[in-house]
């Protein structure tokens, strides 16, 4: 695979989104594993310095999608 930015071999996946990145383009984002629903407060499972290709856009929160609730 190579890297989105430069074609160049990639040495990474981007976590988000797949893109392939070379070390010169990777970046690192906090990446949400699992939520935990409490009784107060949601927790989440947090990688710090997951992959990231730094084009596509990580939402910070996870979005509702109730048309798959059936
Ligand atoms: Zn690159
Ligand atoms: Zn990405």
């Amino acid at each position: 695979m190579d890297c989105w930015h430069c074609r160049r071999n990639a040495v990474g996946v981007c976590r988000f989104c797949g893109r392939g990145v070379c070390e010169d383009h990777a970046e690192t984002q906090p990446f949400v594993l699992e939520l935990f629903k409490g009784k107060d407060v949601t927790r989440a499972l947090v990688v710090e310095d997951a992959l990231w290709c730094k084009v596509c856009t990580p939402r910070p929160d996870p979005v509702d999608l109730p048309e798959l609730d059936s």
